[in-house]
């Protein structure tokens, strides 16, 4: 042979039993198949086998089992972001002319998708009263198909009565997805309550260190998975072999780190109750937090995120400045993360309740408690007086 052709066709020399304790990156879009009559393109690697890089590395699927024996899910599909994985299960569930409910409290760029992309496609999203619990039943209408929960809402942090919503969903026959995001998929057992699909952005916690987006779609069963899964073959919903090794990498020390996450952010969310200028402190472990008795029911612990609410007379300006004077906590989006971030939330509109610029969502890090503790402090004194 030609070298040319020889660097193309190399005969395997190093040794193939390499047993890392870890899992390797595999590259690879061509997976090769022994024969002809062999080939066939499916997205059910776990069940057939691979056929194309498309639907999942040994890498990938490493990953998405390791998350499906963590929440007890029949199987996890991995994709590229939290938010894919919303539009993943929106596109799986609604068709057009269909209706689908969402609490008031969600993610915002899921309501987004609400109503964007789906009013276009002629699916109606309406939005719910989060605490409405065993309520539900009265929205659910002939043509329902998804119902979102969403538990403690974004921002706002309500706790919703997920077991009553899934109860009165499948009475009806209406499923339903929950983002677990905020409980890492395991501080909220969500199959234990039959929910029906669950998300989580693995981009935040089981990441853990704001350097990859990646997503998890679980099923509760077969019907679920394959559901989905047809979708996922459709949108080629691919994701990096390097960004599943740092997810992996992330599983190992998920459990220490939230450990250290839920008692700093504790005592950080207790001190705020404390002080004078902040009015509400929404942290699900805290009696002042919407659905606190449903958290301490259905929940094992709290994470790492919650919000306060200034009082009526420091202005928004002054909030801002709040913000803009503090030194350990960066500004910026997404969290789960090992530092601290503030972040206003403006425009938060809620049917109930007018925040007007004075809610404020930490996230807690991995620093001292008592550095952030004083950066809080600093903050609050030279931006109230
Ligand atoms: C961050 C987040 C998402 C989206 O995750 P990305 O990986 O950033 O796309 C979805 N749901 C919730 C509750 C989130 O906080």
């Amino acid at each position: 042979m030609n070298w040319r052709t020889k660097l193309l066709n190399p005969a395997p020399r190093a040794r193939r039993d390499f047993s890392s304790l870890t899992t390797p990156v595999y590259r690879g879009s061509t997976v090769l198949f022994d024969d002809q009559t062999a080939v066939r393109d499916d997205w059910q690697h776990a069940k057939n086998g691979y056929s194309y890089g498309l639907y999942g590395t040994p890498t990938a699927l490493e990953l998405a089992h390791r998350i499906a024996d963590l929440e007890g899910a029949h199987e996890t599909l991995i994709v590229p972001g939290g938010q894919a994985a919303i539009a993943l299960i929106y596109l799986s569930y609604c068709t057009a002319g269909s209706h689908a409910l969402v609490p008031y409290s969600a993610y915002g760029p899921n309501k987004a998708i609400a109503e964007g992309m789906m009013r276009g496609l002629n699916v109606e999203v309406e939005a719910y009263d989060p605490m409405i619990g065993a309520s539900i039943g009265d929205l659910i209408r002939e043509n329902t198909c998804l119902i979102w929960c969403e538990s403690p809402g974004s921002v706002t942090m309500e706790i919703q009565d997920v077991p009553a919503i899934v109860k009165k969903a499948h009475a009806k026959g209406v499923a339903v997805a929950l983002d677990n995001t905020y409980a890492a998929g395991v501080m909220f057992d969500a199959f234990a309550y039959d929910v029906d699909v669950s998300m989580q952005a693995l981009t935040k916690y089981i990441g853990g260190h704001s350097d990859l987006l990646l997503g998890a779609v679980s099923a509760r069963d077969d019907a679920a998975l394959t559901k989905l899964g047809s979708i996922y073959q459709q949108l080629g919903l691919a994701v990096s072999p390097d960004d599943c090794s740092l997810a992996l990498r992330g599983l190992q020390t998920l459990a220490v780190r939230l450990d250290a996450l839920e008692s700093a952010t504790l005592e950080i969310a207790n001190w705020l109750t404390r002080q004078p200028q902040v009015s509400d402190v929404f942290h699900p472990a805290l009696p002042s937090c919407p659905g606190h008795k449903i958290w301490k029911r259905d929940f094992t612990g709290s994470t790492s995120i919650f919000s306060f609410a200034f009082k009526n007379n420091i202005s928004e300006d002054q909030v801002i400045t709040f913000v803009n004077t503090l030194k350990v906590f960066k500004i910026g989006m997404s969290w789960g993360g090992v530092n601290s971030l503030a972040i206003i939330y403006p425009d938060l509109q809620r049917p109930d309740k007018e925040f007007g610029g004075c809610i404020v969502r930490l996230n807690i890090g991995l620093e001292q408690p008592t550095d952030l503790i004083a950066d809080l402090s600093q903050a609050i004194e030279r931006s109230t007086q």
